[in-house]
């Protein structure tokens, strides 16, 4: 009888349960950008484990036990995708491989750099809503169920979106057109300067992976003195020494920090992507501006 009466209080409470909590589709985001783009489309029906978190650096990350744990607990991972996280297939694999692999620039046709695909396609705004659409179909297709829940934030996020666009191409279009060019440390900005017009030069390659060489910087030095760039910037993911040196040795000024592969924790410049987009903007008017 007590046994009955146990099992009872069991049922009740797993019933009183919301639906939303008990049955949360478990997920993992590869890079913090990414794992704000879900959160936002998956709402309080998905919980969302970030493996690079802020301030990382996804080009060179070293996974640990836990995230291979991680995965073989979740049922979708989403990845950037484009050579983004040359260290992700091992780690899948390592961890079962059941999970599904969710590529959220599929759709997108990647900037060539070189050889090479630049996998920085979030740096235009219209490309995440390209992320936004490959993550609801794929949370759609993971939870039917919620399906009318991911339609409607997707659908909202994609509205701010707009409007964030609309600010970029604003803000920029004020620049002086002779004003428009900028360093920064390494080439994650294609995808931004192709979609808003500022050009970027940058002493290191597309991937963190490699360093800049002394031949390189010399070269970026020579660039900003002849074509007389305003500005150069840090970023918040890197190792600041070169940017200052280059700094120093040219004159051009440090115009702040531009965010590009990773968010910041809560309280700094840039907590989501929106965040993000709005400081980077800030950051190059208030140094491109005459
Ligand atoms: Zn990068």
């Amino acid at each position: 009888m007590q046994r009955l009466f146990g099992l009872i209080c069991l049922v009740l409470i797993a019933t009183a349960v919301p639906a939303s909590a008990q049955e949360r589709l478990k997920t993992i985001a590869s890079f913090s950008i990414l794992g704000d783009f879900v959160r936002n489309v998956g709402g309080d029906r998905v919980s969302v484990t970030t493996l690079v978190g802020a301030d990382g650096d996804a080009h060179v990350y070293s996974p640990t036990p836990a995230d291979a744990k991680r995965i073989a607990d979740a049922k979708l991972i989403f990845i950037n995708g484009l050579g983004f996280e040359g260290w992700l297939p091992r780690l899948v694999k390592s961890a079962g491989g059941k999970v599904t692999i969710v590529t959220a620039t599929a759709g997108i046709a990647p900037l060539k750099l070189g050889s090479h695909a630049d996998p920085h396609a979030w740096q235009s705004v219209s490309n995440a809503k390209i992320y936004i659409g490959n993550i609801r179909d794929a949370l759609v297709a993971a939870d039917p169920a919620s399906a009318q829940s991911f339609r409607a934030n997707a659908e909202a996020y994609l509205a701010k979106l707009d409007i964030l666009d609309r600010e970029a191409r604003e803000a920029i279009a004020k620049l002086p057109q002779g004003r428009r060019k900028v360093i920064s440390t390494h080439d994650a900005f294609g995808y931004f300067a192709a979609a808003y017009g500022v050009e970027f030069i940058a002493p290191v390659g597309v991937s963190t992976e490699s360093e800049a060489s002394a031949r390189d910087i010399a070269g970026i030095i020579t660039q900003i003195r002849s074509a007389k760039i305003p500005a150069v910037f840090l970023e918040n993911m890197s190792d600041p020494r070169l940017i200052r040196r280059i700094s120093a040795e040219t004159g051009a000024r440090i115009g702040g920090t531009l965010y590009s592969d990773s968010l910041t924790a809560e309280k700094g410049d840039a907590p989501t992507y929106i965040d993000m987009v709005r400081h980077n903007i800030k950051a190059l008017t208030s140094a491109l501006g005459d």
